[in-house]
């Protein structure tokens, strides 16, 4: 994986360079599975797999544009959290593009764009569900319950920043149980998904769990994944975030009903 430098308004896209340089947005209306990781595909036949973790880390730099150049199906795992592509950004920096030519061509600098939620959406059922409400705040509420003690119930609420972003929850590990890694691997997704990076539930015990980085972990990487997942909107929201028991299909459909009403948002300038 290449990570470059875009043109200002361009967007986050990935290119395939293994498929003659074939071209994908990261954007919500592009998202074809969710069973295993946000997958994106451009209708001719190009996709990139599993791309949350790395959105994460790109929407917590608050970086808008920018080209993902891979050579195979998937960003590589790494240490199965967005910390590690954190580091990444950090190391090239970012540049403030509003004195680009496209702020020349309108003579004024051009101010970060935000969607603002006017009106509360949500998706799912009473037992999984995700949902939007208005606020002057970015902000992050989620709740998981699992049957097994190794996570069991867990719930946090999480103001946005980019400094709090990187210390509470881009170091959050992905995980999965056991038999689900093994499936994952299996289906050609999560290549890289090892006992090294994802932490691995069997019956009521996580198996590697010095990997562990917080006792809550596992609801701190569920708003890691919400942040990727929303990162697709295509600018940040303004408003509350509420996931219970969500995942990737959710948080997908949750932005598609966002977008399918413009009563919904407004578009607002984040300065
Ligand atoms: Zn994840």
């Amino acid at each position: 994986m290449r990570l470059a430098p875009a043109m200002p308004g361009s967007g986050v896209a990935f290119r395939r360079n293994d498929l003659g340089g074939a071209i994908i947005s990261a954007r919500y209306d592009q998202v074809g599975q969710t069973r295993l990781g946000t997958v994106i595909e451009n209708g001719n036949g190009a996709s990139v797999g599993v791309i949350e973790h790395l959105m994460a880390a790109v929407a917590g730099c608050e970086i808008d544009d920018l080209d993902v150049i891979l050579d195979g199906p998937e960003p590589p795992i790494l240490d199965g959290d967005a910390l590690s592509y954190l580091s990444l950004l950090s190391q090239a920096g970012v540049v403030d593009t509003a004195g680009s030519r496209e702020a020349i061509k309108v003579k004024r600098p051009v101010s970060r764009e935000a969607i603002k939620v006017k009106r509360p959406v949500s998706v799912g059922t009473k037992e999984a569900r995700a949902a939007l409400f208005p606020s002057e705040t970015r902000e992050f509420r989620f709740e998981i319950d699992f049957p097994s003690a190794a996570i069991g119930h867990q719930a946090l609420k999480w103001r946005f920043s980019r400094e709090g972003f990187a210390a509470d929850i881009a170091p959050a590990r992905t995980f999965g149980f056991v038999h689900e890694i093994e499936a994952l691997n299996k289906s050609g997704l999560g290549r890289g998904a090892s006992l090294e990076n994802t932490l691995a539930i069997e019956g009521d015990k996580v198996i590697n769990s010095s990997l562990m980085r917080f006792p809550d972990e596992f609801v701190r990487h569920k708003i890691l994944d919400a942040i990727g997942d929303l990162a697709l909107a295509g600018a940040p929201i303004l408003g509350r975030f509420e996931g219970h028991r969500s995942g990737h299909g959710l948080n997908n459909q949750l932005l598609r009903a966002l977008f399918s009403d413009p009563d919904n948002y407004n578009r607002v300038s984040l300065d």
